[in-house]
């Protein structure tokens, strides 16, 4: 049996008091013993103070990404080891706002680079994985999923279900108001699942929660959930109001 995750990606949103707000406002709406793990991904320099706003409460913090050297003439980089020292937890790794922009087009490689990284210092990735709709269309879906996953998982060791992270983030989805049908992630996250018994073997693979990303909402988190290899969702657009956000995990956590 998996425990739901469902992480708020804030992306390059908010302000430091409004992120305050959020956390005291997320904070009396999840009281009670919650069937879901909560993660919040702020931008790197807010990882500090929101480690503080997130003391002896429930909800787990994220990064949005981690360099994969440790220390160095890397201008601009945050190593994974810089990150785990703010108290941070989980750090999402190669989304598509990072694998398809200027300025970054990360490739597999360099998503295989920082998820090593990232588990050396004992954080779990969330590694994204999703197609285009040009992929989609071509009826390719699949294939990019798998190579994705293999490519980012590329000498990898995952002995349990909190050494890692799968989001399935069709591209097309992302902050365009279009979600995957529940068939459409569930054929996809069973295929994930497949392709990591695969790669990591059949117990490891059972425990690493799969969670959707793509326009997950209050109103179609219920359906989506229901899908037996959806566990959890990673939130963009709707994590930024901590009333619609809470609203998404008590749906993840009641549908559980
Ligand atoms: C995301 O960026 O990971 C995401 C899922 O965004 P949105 O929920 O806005 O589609």
């Amino acid at each position: 049996m998996r425990r739901a995750l469902v992480a708020a990606n804030w992306k390059m949103n908010l302000d430091l008091p409004q992120m305050r707000a959020w956390v005291a406002a997320a904070r009396a709406e999840l009281t009670g013993t919650l069937a879901v793990d909560v993660v919040v991904c702020p931008p790197f320099p807010y990882l500090f103070p929101m480690a503080k706003a997130l003391a002896e409460c429930a909800i787990r913090l994220g990064a949005q990404d981690a360099y994969h050297e440790t220390s160095g003439a890397f201008t601009g980089e945050v190593s994974a080891v810089m990150v785990r020292e703010t108290g941070a937890a989980y750090v999402i790794l190669g989304h598509s706002e990072r694998r398809h922009t200027i300025g970054h087009l990360e490739d597999d490689r360099m998503v295989n680079l920082k998820l090593r990284a990232v588990q050396s210092v004992g954080m779990t990735p969330i590694l994204c994985v999703g197609e285009t709709l040009a992929q989609r269309k071509a009826s390719q879906t699949l294939d990019v999923l798998s190579f994705q996953l293999s490519a980012g998982l590329s000498g990898v060791r995952v002995s349990s279900g909190e050494q890692l992270v799968i989001a399935y983030e069709p591209v097309w989805a992302i902050g365009t108001g279009l979600n995957a049908t529940a068939a459409q992630a569930q054929e996809a996250h069973a295929h994930l699942r497949a392709e990591l018994t695969r790669l990591i073997g059949r117990e490891p693979a059972a425990q690493v929660r799969i969670i959707y990303g793509g326009s997950l909402k209050p109103e179609n988190a219920n359906e989506l959930m229901g899908q037996a290899d959806v566990d959890g969702g990673l939130v963009g657009g709707a994590s930024l109001k901590a009333e619609t956000f809470t609203r998404i995990v008590r749906v993840v956590s009641q549908s559980g």
